[in-house]
Parts: structure tokens; sequence; C-alpha cells
């Protein structure tokens, strides 16, 4: 008897990742991005804005276009071929989704259309489940709008309160301070495992420890965690995680939301529509089980099989290895961008992932972006949807350079000779 397309998938997405073997070989990761080899405005194009959203390797676009030319149709609902495909590589995504974050179940893992998406169907379902009047949701200060927003939302619905744990001048988050604003009203805490506006990386399983202490759920909004090292969720302690895939090498419009599922057993359903239900009569409707009862309507399912590509192409690198490039290139840049005068650092935690967020004596950041860009060089300007991290250092914006597996020094060093062409442009 020949294998289902599903039991195939399945137990392809289940294999363990082969382990990455020879050097970390920059130029040829580099060669597995098309984009990177177009010139903009003239220039070798140098990429410093993964952070915003990472470009795709060949295998991300590939498995895309075979989705489309060779797999589509509706998932979970034919009992023909094609259905069938798509379901079982649909669903050996989520799969590889649960292997990737060392979840227990695949069933723990519930599509969305990113971080943002993620994060809204925490608020409204948890959240909108624990959180009464009087009470509180614990977020901290270097929270990009995403994980504050839909919180604030909550709060105001229900009369409670959105307490904030401070972080100090470097941007690292005040463990004891945020211990002290746990109080008996608490009853969500919903922190960033790395923030993208400073880079600090937040002492997520520390903080699980003191609200599991007390009974508090963990939010987690993974989306600059996930792409820049090994994440283990169970190691981390939280009960949910968010995460977008097109800040980890894959498509737009996808990413997921992790959750324990003792609490996803207990959570009520966010939107209606198909897939999420078992069935509807004019009296009674019955609700799926997790993760279809949080997944309503025809899913996004080339982003879900391209994310599964890119979670597959990040392990062949090995995420290991991602996470010491990436460090090196941060130590390296941090070194350059510190010995320029007149340039200033935002955000210098003790622990940073790839992230350089800098303001320049006298010129606004949307200058230094637009100057460097007229040299190939795309870095990001503005308040990065962290305003209240802005208003914490008293600066409107911050030009941020962020890495990514394919920067090199080269890039870093580019950045530094942009730099100086806007003093002088300033001088
Ligand atoms: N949280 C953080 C820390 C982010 O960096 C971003 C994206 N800038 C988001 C949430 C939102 O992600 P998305 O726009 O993909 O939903």
């Amino acid at each position: 008897m020949t294998a289902s397309p599903t039991t195939a998938a399945a137990q392809a997405a289940r294999a363990p990742a082969p382990a990455p073997s020879g050097p970390f070989d920059l130029e040829r990761i580099r060669a597995e991005f098309p984009i990177l080899s177009r010139p903009v405005r003239g220039k070798r194009l140098v990429f410093l804005d993964t952070a915003a959203s990472a470009q795709a390797p060949r295998a991300v676009i590939d498995a895309v276009r075979r989705y489309r030319e060779e797999q589509h149709a509706n998932v979970h609902r034919g009992v023909h071929y094609l259905s069938e495909v798509a379901t079982a590589e649909y669903e050996a995504a989520r799969v590889k989704i649960a292997r990737f974050l060392g979840a227990a179940d695949a069933h723990e893992v519930i599509f969305t259309r990113g971080t943002t998406e993620a994060l809204n169907l925490a608020t409204w379902t948890l959240g909108k489940t624990l959180v009464g009047a009087g009470d509180e949701v614990l977020v901290s200060a270097m929270e990009h709008h995403s994980n504050i927003v839909p919180w604030h939302l909550l709060c105001q619905e229900k009369g409670a309160k959105l307490v904030v744990a401070p972080m100090d001048d470097r941007g690292a988050l005040q463990l004891d301070e945020l211990e002290r604003r746990l109080s008996p009203r608490t009853k969500v805490v919903a922190v960033a495992h790395v923030s993208n506006a400073l880079g600090t990386v937040n002492p997520v399983a520390e903080i699980s420890a003191l609200a599991h202490a007390r009974g508090i759920p963990v939010v987690v909004d993974g989306a600059q965690g996930l792409p820049h090292g090994p994440v283990d969720v169970r190691a981390l302690g939280c009960d949910f995680y968010a995460f977008s895939g097109h800040k980890a090498y894959g498509p737009t419009g996808i990413g997921a939301l992790w959750g324990k599922m003792e609490w996803l057993d207990r959570l009520p359903p966010w939107q209606g529509g198909g897939d999420m239900i078992l069935s509807v009569a004019w009296d009674k409707i019955v609700f799926n089980k997790p993760p279809f009862r949080f997944e309503a309507g025809t899913p996004n399912m080339e982003g879900a099989i391209g994310l599964g590509a890119a979670l597959d192409w990040m392990e062949a690198v090995g995420r290991d290895r991602i996470a010491a490039h990436e460090q090196e290139l941060l130590a390296y840049g941090t070194g350059l961008l510190s010995s320029i005068p007149g340039v200033r650092l935002v955000g210098t935690a003790p622990h940073k992932a790839g992230v350089l967020s800098f303001v320049m004596d006298d010129v606004h950041p949307h200058d230094v972006g637009t100057i460097l860009d007229r040299e190939g060089i795309a870095i990001r300007t503005g308040h990065h949807c962290a305003q209240p991290v802005m208003a914490r250092f008293g600066i409107p914006a911050t030009a941020r350079a962020s890495l990514g597996v394919y920067n090199g020094r080269d890039d870093l060093d580019a950045l530094a000779r942009g730099i100086e062409k806007v003093k002088a442009v300033f001088g």
C-alpha cells in the first residue's frame, strides 16, 4: 500500500532536521537570496532592515511556486486528491512549526496572519476569559504597539488597567520592578522576547517563573525572537508565543500563535466561520477542537507551506550558527558605530539580538535613512511601532540597522561609510 499524502508529508515534517555541516559560508548563503543580487540605486544592495521584514531564500520562493503549480486546492474539506495533498502539506507545516518551537503537540499551533493577529487572538480569547473589572494586564516598557494596543482595548472594554514594567537607561527590563508590579489583580503578563526597537533580549524564563508562581499566564511576542536563534517554548516556560513568517525568511500574511493545550482547550473561539465548527444548527453550534477552533475560514495555505520551507531552511543552515553569526556582527557593528563621533546607540542592554538603533547629533533619523538609501543601504527610520520606547529615551525616532543571516561585516562597513557621508552633508 502506498502512503497517503497526509502520512508522507506529516512524517517528513516530524523527522529531525539534518545537522548542518561545514563552516558558515556567507557567500553561499547570500547566493540563495535572489533579491540580494539586484542592484539598488546603482549600488550593491546592503539590506539592513530584516527586523521589519526578512528577504526570502530560493527554497521558500520555490515552495510557494510549487504549491501554486502542483498542489493547490482548499484544505480540510475535499475528498479529492489535490485537496488531500494541500491538506497534508498545510498540516505538515504546522508540525514543522511545533518541532521548531519545541512544542509538545502540533495542535498547539494556530496559524494566523502574523504576530499582530496572534497577539489579538491571545487578547480576545485568553485575555477576555481572564480579565475583569479592576484587574490588571502587565506589559513591558519596550513593547511593540501590537503587544500594547490589543491589551489596551481589552482593558478599556473590561474596566481593567494596563500596568507597565520599566526598563533602565540601557533598555534592559528591570525584573525586580516587574516583580513588584505583579499583584493579585494581574491576570496576564505580555512581553516581547526581543525588542524590535532596541534589540534587548528579555529574560522570558525568569519572567515566566515569577508569573507562574502567582498563577499568571505569560504571552510572548516572539516576532524578533524566533528568527534569530533557537527557541524552545518549554524551556522559556511561557504559555503563548506569537511570531510572523515574513520576519523568519518566510512569506508575508502568515504567522502563528503557539499556546499550551491546557489553555487552548479552555478558550472560546475568536472569529466565527467555516472550519472552526463541528456542527451548526439554528439552535446549537458545536465548536471544533484546537487549533481549528481558532482558524475560521480558508487559511493562507501557500503562506503556511512557505513558512514551513523557511523553517526547514533555517534548520538546514543551523539555528545556533545563525545566532552566532548575528552575535558576531552585532559586536562588530556596535564597536564600529560607537567609535563614530556624533553617533549614539539607543539600546545597549547586556543581552541583545541583531538590532543597532542609533541617533546622530543634529540630524533627523529620516535624513539619515534618505542619505543611506542613495548608497543602496536599506535601514529603517522612525518610531518602529514602539512610541513608548521613543518617549522613554526622549527622542522622536531612531535610525535602525537590523541584521539577518545574509549580512556580513562588509554591510556594516558600508553603513559606517554611509554615516560619514551623512555627517559630511550635515557638517
Ligand atoms: N512585535 C514585534 C517585536 C515586531 O517587531 C513586529 C513587527 N515589526 C510585530 C510585533 C508585528 O509583526 P507583524 O506586523 O508581522 O504582525
